[in-house]
């Protein structure tokens, strides 16, 4: 595919999302030179943050639900599906009777890139190992041995995609990409995967979408299936031997031809290493020892990296510290919608910790959760939805917790409450392990109001 082949067509872009996922893809439409229509089901009051960033774009835009004729004989030749579309919908069916040519922002991504592209999955970690990996790459611009001039970071962090400015990327560039299981499925449709792959972890998660966990794994094991093994030009293939499925899968990709094969652990990064590291807990060290392994791969020097691993800093809502009052450090870790995640906050102290949790019910199970609170927490303040069935999961790993376990109403209630718990030397840890959907709007507007309640405890 070159970019001229959306010359003069007509282009449909199915599903702009209210994060915007569509606004790249139209955009990138558009500046290639075809007629662009966008279909979303939502409505224009939902989508006015991406309709304002296509505001200078000659686009036509279809809302509050798709439209049969979009998709039969007389629309456009070209579909570009949003990752969240189920490919089951019906839509989309009815564009594959008409043979449209049916594609993905990641798959025209994957095709036009002339750059050589880091791709990371995994259950957890995925945007912090990408961008401290974009970091430590960065580091390593103008040294002798490195052969990139610029470094392009993307994918769904941050929702940060780059298919609009794919005329600014070059061959001697470099692009790190996160990749959702979504993405992988759609590029394994084109038999396409990143030249250097890297899985941080596997655990269940959107099973809602996959079905059953080797559904999931095999999307995730696309990552490597598709590699360009190319005996001149090594892929390289990157695992965590933490892990009991990409373990397995380090032992099965392993020597075959065109094929680089490397596996990391938390136990791998040096002392010395790690104590300049400024996030805490085994998990980002799992995630820097990933990172290392492709800065190491693309010849960074030792030094730049260690002075790189000292700058970088959290993600937003990522276990990011938020304010340490009366010798008690404050953690917003907001993103952590799921129970591993809140389980590696957990262990990534030593200190006493309270954890504030709980909230939408996803149905996911809270056994290990709750055992995690039994032996690493002094306190579990939880609101929300989950809050009976997290102090349940917590009894039952520990009829005779020790634990103290409160139930409060409001952000406001329960950050009062860790409050008078807490003592100097402890962490407070706002760590869910639960969508925020029942009380918020979504996870950075829990975050928000979680910051401004211990804001409020300095006056
Ligand atoms: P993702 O992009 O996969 O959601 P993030 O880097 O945004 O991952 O981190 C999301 C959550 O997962 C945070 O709560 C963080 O503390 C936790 N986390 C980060 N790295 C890991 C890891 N390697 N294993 C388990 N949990 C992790």
């Amino acid at each position: 595919m070159e970019i001229d082949f959306f010359k003069g067509k007509s282009v449909l872009v199915m599903g702009l999302g209210q994060f915007g996922g569509g606004v790249d893809s139209a955009r990138f439409a558009c500046r290639a030179g075809a007629k662009v229509i966008v279909t979303d089901q939502t409505s224009p009051e939902t989508l006015a943050e991406p309709l304002a960033q296509m505001a200078d774009c000659s686009i036509e835009i279809h809302l509050s639900g798709h439209r049969e004729e979009d998709f039969g004989p007389e629309g456009p030749e070209v579909i570009i599906v949003n990752p969240a579309v189920h490919p089951d919908n019906r839509y989309l069916a009815l564009a594959r009777e008409n043979d449209k040519y049916i594609t993905s922002q990641i798959e025209v991504f994957f095709q036009l890139c002339p750059a050589p592209i880091v791709g990371i999955t995994g259950a957890n970690g995925k945007s912090t190992t990408t961008a401290l990996t974009a970091h430590l790459l960065k580091a390593g611009l103008g040294a002798d041995d490195v052969g990139y001039q610029k470094v392009w970071l993307g994918g769904n962090i941050g929702n940060r995609m780059l298919l609009s400015e794919i005329w600014e990327i070059r061959p001697d560039h470099v692009v790190v990409l996160e990749l959702s299981s979504f993405q992988l499925e759609q590029l394994a449709r084109i038999r396409k995967a990143p030249k250097i792959a890297l899985i941080t972890n596997l655990t269940p998660n959107h099973l809602d979408r996959h079905g059953t966990f080797e559904a999931y794994c095999a999307a995730k094991e696309n990552i490597f299936q598709f590699q360009p093994t190319d005996p001149t030009d090594l892929c390289i293939s990157i695992f965590n031997s933490d892990d009991l499925v990409t373990s397995q899968w380090f032992s099965r990709y392993n020597g075959q031809s065109g094929r680089t094969c490397l596996e990391f652990s938390d136990r791998d990064v040096p002392d010395s290493l790690a104590k300049r590291f400024p996030l805490a807990g085994k998990a980002n060290r799992s995630n820097l020892s990933a990172a290392l392994k492709v800065a190491q791969s693309l010849h960074v020097p030792d030094d730049r990296i260690a002075q790189a691993v000292e700058t970088f800093r959290s993600l937003p809502h990522r276990l990011e510290p938020v304010a340490t009052i009366n010798g008690v450090t404050w953690y917003d870790d907001s993103i952590a919608t799921t129970p591993p995640s809140a389980i590696a906050a957990l262990e990534a102290f030593e200190c006493p910790r309270i954890i504030l949790a709980g909230g939408y019910d996803k149905n996911l199970p809270f056994d290990e959760f709750g055992a995690a609170i039994a032996s690493h927490a002094k306190a579990a303040v939880l609101i929300g939805k989950t809050a009976p069935k997290i102090a349940k999961a917590i009894y039952q790993a520990d009829p005779n917790t020790p634990v103290q376990i409160e139930f409060t109403a409001s952000m406001v209630e329960a950050v009062q409450k860790c409050a008078e718990i807490a003592c100097p030397g402890d962490v407070v840890l706002l760590s869910p392990a639960c969508a925020s959907y029942d009380m918020f709007r979504n996870f950075e507007h829990r975050a928000a109001a979680f910051k401004e309640c211990v804001l409020s405890l300095c006056s």
